[in-house]
């Protein structure tokens, strides 16, 4: 079954800069049973587990998250490029694969102790998720994994997320 979703997972070489090979979910999500499939497995490890909210990174993971969100009867959290979001937030930085950048969440997004899944296309260095770890931190909530469809396990950005758990449907 996973394999199947490791198939409709597209390579594009050199993408977005020299020595980078992309990992396009983009053929995933507009396949219908691989959609699914990809929703559906992620879903049922989170039933039952009180998820309140989960938090989708920009772009693709608002894709994975608000679908997720959905199935779990949860609300969906965007967390997005900064200017982006109209009330008032808090910024993290970090580094990417390929670059720097900052995230920023509203204020008022979670609230202390709700049970939060954080939810990504894919973790490479783990940078990305790991300025999203602080920012669900610093408004209190409880952390319960942090779920993606693709893992790149060479770059270890599972450490980075640490003591918090990983979970990926699809590794290389
Ligand atoms: P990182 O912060 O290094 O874990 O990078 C993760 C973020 O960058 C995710 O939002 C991914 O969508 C994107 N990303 C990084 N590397 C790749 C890659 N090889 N293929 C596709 N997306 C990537």
């Amino acid at each position: 079954m996973v394999e199947k979703l490791k198939q409709a997972i597209r390579d594009i070489p050199d993408f977005p800069k020299k020595g980078i090979l992309f990992k396009d979910i983009t053929t995933l999500c507009q396949d219908p049973l691989s959609f699914q499939r990809m929703v559906d497995i992620l879903s049922h490890r989170y039933i039952g587990r009180n998820v309140d909210l989960v938090v989708g990174i920009e772009a693709r993971g608002f894709i994975v998250g608000a679908a997720l969100a959905y199935k779990l009867g949860a609300g969906v959290v965007l967390v997005r490029k900064p200017g982006k979001l109209p009330y008032k937030t808090h910024k993290a930085s970090y580094s990417l694969e390929y670059g720097e950048d900052s995230l920023e969440i509203h204020q008022d997004a979670i609230r202390e102790g709700q049970n939060v899944i954080i939810a990504d296309d894919l973790l490479a260095t783990g940078g990305t998720a790991r300025a999203v770890v602080d920012l669900v931190e610093k408004l209190g909530g409880n952390i319960l994994e942090c779920a993606f469809i693709v893992e790149l396990n060479e770059l270890n950005g599972r450490d980075k997320l640490k003591p918090h758990g990983v979970y990926s449907l699809i590794q290389y």
